[in-house]
């Protein structure tokens, strides 16, 4: 079937990487497979998947969403000088969960936490004002 083909390769292209490519750089690596494959069909594909739970949809700040396709519990780092963004190797804190659990009276099932700041090849740089 054509369209779990589609999905199929667009799944494939995203897990490969570590970029967490925009939808437009998602585009461009799937259509080296698929040449005829449209901007729309991915980024439909694209939320499908994320509501399938196969993929993350990161928003990080006032950027375009990125999209990863390691689901695993982690955090990201974005640089704001080059604007790679990083997967941390930090451990993810379920004991805050159970901090604001316990504060709030809330049922905690998870929470997302965003890094930025410069990189190491950023952080020598001079930083905009
Ligand atoms: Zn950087
Ligand atoms: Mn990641």
């Amino acid at each position: 079937m054509r369209n779990t083909y589609q999905r199929q390769v667009i799944l494939e292209e995203l897990v490969k990487v570590k970029s967490h490519p925009q939808a437009s750089e998602v585009y461009e690596m799937v259509r080296r497979r698929i040449p005829s494959i449209s901007f729309g069909t991915v980024y439909r594909n694209l939320r499908l998947l994320r509501d399938k739970g196969l993929i993350q949809e990161l928003t990080l700040g006032k950027h375009a969403s990125r999209w990863d396709g390691d689901v695993n519990s982690h955090y990201h780092f974005t640089c704001e000088s080059c604007g790679v963004v990083y997967d941390m190797d930090y451990i993810v804190s379920s004991p805050w969960d159970q901090a604001v659990e316990k504060e709030t009276g809330f049922h905690v099932t998870g929470h997302r936490a965003e890094f930025y700041g410069y990189c190491k090849n950023c952080r020598g740089k001079k930083a905009l004002p």
